[in-house]
């Protein structure tokens, strides 16, 4: 048989991956990368001796038991001695001076919980039965791991069907609604602000029993040298395995011959073919851009001229004098005053401290990171003006 040929898009994770897979399954792949690196948004750099870690913090799945876990070790990252998560953020109400951890010992949660909103203590009994009910499944990595659902036949379906039976209520109803419209029923305002910033407000509540199931089971762990430190491997890997990589080669145009993508254009005029070509660049760019818009459904136009982008975050890093042993990597803080960032009031923000590895700091010190959310055009507009950026820039630092 002779070798087939695939082009990858992108050299972020799902490039990569892709990559990676393509030479593993005998065909000869060839990787086109806009940047000068590997990773995509799964960025770190160093400054002044501290590794700001930009990108993904934490891993699912990084220990047996989840089927991610071999694919992490088919794409080349040893997970084994990423530290499991503890605590996956205390909460602190700086006015009354309350706080409050998520553990992984959902017992522990559910009294600490009812102990700060008594009057919710049928809402807090809910939350801490779905996350029991999610215990031990691997329901969230099988679609991606296990069969596409386009190659499924009915038999795979009822398969599907009863390995969710414990859990099937809970991607139906008012489980698959927003986070932010489950935590309304509360009547703690500390317990809705609790709820709502468990993760982003958009997502299923059904997500969020995932979430605290896997830390109940072990099965979150952090990443002890930074996104870097889980990229480069699967660029060895890839590598290794024989693919090809060309970094800072943007691809302009997907080539289409007869209704199929037979190769690439890229900005240099240089053209590539294969017999497959992927692209695990974004959607937008894919669809509207190299492809020109000519293949799109009416349902994937009106996505993305009507749905919601994710809102902006805006990260502050510091190099902090002083190590913080005994708290948690992230917490999130409910201001007593609210702070003006742009043209947006800040009720609270999340504080990430990187203290769970020696790999971000000198000695004695510690990386701390804010995280607050912010308003796209504001930043977008101010960056024409350089000066007022950077003083900008300067006076949220302080603030936070
Ligand atoms: C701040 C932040 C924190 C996160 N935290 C976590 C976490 O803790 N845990 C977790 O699991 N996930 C986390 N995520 C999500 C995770 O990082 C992303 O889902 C994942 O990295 C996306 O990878 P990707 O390859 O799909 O896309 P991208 O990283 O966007 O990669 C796309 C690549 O395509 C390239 N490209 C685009 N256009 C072209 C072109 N025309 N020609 C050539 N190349 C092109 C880009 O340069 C880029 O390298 C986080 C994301 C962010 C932003």
């Amino acid at each position: 048989m002779t070798e087939k040929s695939i082009i990858v898009i992108g050299a972020g994770l799902a490039g990569l991956s892709a990559g990676c897979y393509a030479q593993m399954n005998g065909y000869r792949c060839h990787t086109f990368e806009h940047h000068s690196k590997p990773g995509g948004v799964a960025a770190a750099w160093k400054r002044e001796g501290y590794l700001i870690d930009g990108g993904i913090h934490f891993l699912i799945g990084h220990r047996p038991g989840q089927p991610i876990f071999e694919l992490y070790r088919e794409l080349g990252i040893q997970t084994d001695d990423f530290p499991t998560l503890i605590t996956y953020s205390r909460f602190i109400d700086e006015a009354s001076g309350v706080s409050l951890d998520i553990t992984g010992d959902l017992e522990r949660l559910m009294h600490d919980l009812k102990a700060i909103a008594p009057a919710d203590a049928g809402l807090i009994d809910d939350l801490v039965a779905g996350a029991c009910a999610m215990q031990g499944s691997t329901i969230l990595f099988e679609a991606g791991t296990g069969k596409p659902p386009e190659l499924m036949n009915p038999l795979d379906l009822l398969r599907q069907f009863w390995s969710m039976r414990r859990t099937f209520k809970y991607f139906t109803g008012k489980y698959a609604k927003p986070l932010a419209n489950y935590a309304l029923a509360a009547h703690s305002q500390l317990l809705r602000q609790t709820l709502e910033n468990l993760f982003l407000p958009e997502v299923p509540v059904w997500f969020v029993f995932m979430l605290m199931a896997l830390l109940a089971d072990g099965q979150i762990g952090l990443l002890p040298t930074g996104c870097r430190g889980f990229v480069m491997p699967i660029e060895e890997r890839y590598k290794a395995l024989g693919g090809t990589m060309t970094y800072e080669a943007t691809v302009k145009e997907i080539i289409v011959e007869d209704d199929r993508a037979v190769g690439v254009s890229l900005i240099d005029g240089s053209t590539h073919r294969a017999d497959v070509v992927i692209s695990a660049a974004d959607g937008h760019s894919t669809i509207f851009k190299m492809l020109g818009g000519r293949y799109v459904t009416k349902k994937t136009r009106e996505r993305y001229c009507n749905w919601k982008l994710i809102r902006p975050v805006l990260m502050v890093s510091f190099g902090v004098a002083r190590e913080f042993p005994d708290d948690p990597h992230m917490s999130f803080i409910i201001l007593k005053d609210a702070i003006t960032v742009g043209n947006q009031e800040i009720v609270g923000f999340s504080l990430r401290i990187f203290n769970y590895s020696t790999g971000f700091a000198p000695r004695g010190k510690t990386v701390v990171q804010v995280m607050l959310e912010t308003e796209w055009d504001f930043w977008n507009d101010l960056q024409e003006d350089r000066q007022r950026y950077e003083a900008e820039k300067q006076r949220v630092a302080k603030k936070s």
